[in-house]
């Protein structure tokens, strides 16, 4: 079997070339083999990716000394780096027949002699396999704080990442607001068009979410047809302005079928972080103004601010 790491150079290495765990090499590595043992027991130790990577970019330094060492992996959102950034670097692909495992970038700030890249492919070969295990577990561990039928965040990750966000941002003095986020009539959508054309509209409208946010926002799936969306260093109006482009973004998705096109729409509460919150009482704020938007007419987003005013004929609860 062969597992081809793929090198690409940029600063030193002229052409693409392609070597295996296996060897065949133009410059042949001379890397003692007490090292490469020793380095493949220790990547055993680990499916922690940064701990992996940690431990490659510590112990190849007895075979090549390298001021840094950045990882990327654009599939699943991943960049991390050790050491510090250096004028001159070497880049490689990892890369099975199967498997896309990421990039690799040395960097230095002398060049890299023809040699000490030999040795790096030498030492990268043991990296493959116990990268291949490290990535299947970050993947399984991001799957299993994912709702799989809208790729938002599930009601774990939402508890977990609540309670650390709230902390931070009481802790740094920093804002943090919260938009609860529930479907209109979602139960039409079924009745009239069934489950499947519902499930569609929940997916399209969660990754309409998702591009109206920035990176460093979430949305997690609540329950059913209902989103929490967490604003990180978002004071109230700033809160306010992303949950309007939410819902007009929503309200302008169309979905066509055999009845025509369909459209939804959608209501949103919005609450702003107290000093005094914890994560019950911010996402009861944010609901009770959610059921504000209901009963005063849905399509729209309430503050927990705003004044409220519960129409009198109406008084049962959403
Ligand atoms: P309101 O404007 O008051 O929120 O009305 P609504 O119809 O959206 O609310 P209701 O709670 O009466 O109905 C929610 C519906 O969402 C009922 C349920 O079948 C549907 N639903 C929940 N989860 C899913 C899902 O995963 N897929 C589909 N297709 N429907 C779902
Ligand atoms: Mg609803
Ligand atoms: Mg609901």
């Amino acid at each position: 079997m062969v597992s081809p790491l793929h090198s690409n150079g940029r600063a030193e290495l002229q052409d693409d070339k392609v070597v295996t765990s296996l060897g065949e090499m133009a410059t042949r590595p001379d890397i003692r083999p007490e090292l490469l043992l020793r380095l493949s027991g220790k990547l055993q130790t680990t499916l922690e990716l940064s701990q992996l990577l940690e431990i490659f970019f510590d112990e190849m330094q007895q075979a090549v000394l390298v001021d840094g060492m950045s990882f990327s992996h654009s599939g699943n959102n991943l960049l991390l780096s050790y050491g510090r950034n250096s004028v001159h670097s070497a880049s490689y692909r990892l890369q099975t027949h199967q498997d896309y495992m990421g990039d690799l970038v040395f960097h230095r700030s002398t060049r890299f002699r023809e040699h000490e890249l030999a040795n790096i492919e030498g030492l990268l070969s043991t990296l493959v396999y116990p990268m291949r295990n490290a990535l299947r577990y970050h993947e399984a561990l991001a799957a299993s704080f994912r709702d799989p039928l809208t790729g938002a965040g599930n009601r774990v990750a939402l508890d977990r990442t609540l309670t650390r966000e709230l902390e931070l941002a009481k802790r740094h003095g920093q804002n943090l607001s919260i938009l609860m986020l529930d479907l209109d009539h979602f139960k039409l959508v079924n009745d009239e068009y069934g489950h499947s054309m519902g499930d569609q509209v929940l997916k399209e409208a969660a990754s309409c979410m998702t591009n109206c946010i920035r990176q460093t926002d979430m949305c997690f799936r609540y329950g059913g047809e209902e989103f929490l969306i967490l604003l990180s260093n978002a004071e109230s109006a700033g809160a306010l302005r992303i949950a309007e482009r939410i819902r007009k973004s929503i309200g302008a998705l169309a979905f066509n079928n055999d009845k025509g096109s369909l459209q939804i729409t959608c209501s949103v509460g919005c609450a702003t972080m107290n000093l005094d919150d914890s994560v019950d009482s911010l996402i009861q704020r944010a609901d009770d103004a959610l059921y504000m938007a209901k009963r005063n007419g849905r399509n729209r987003v309430i503050c927990d601010t705003d004044e409220m005013e519960i129409p009198a004929e109406q008084t049962e609860r959403r």
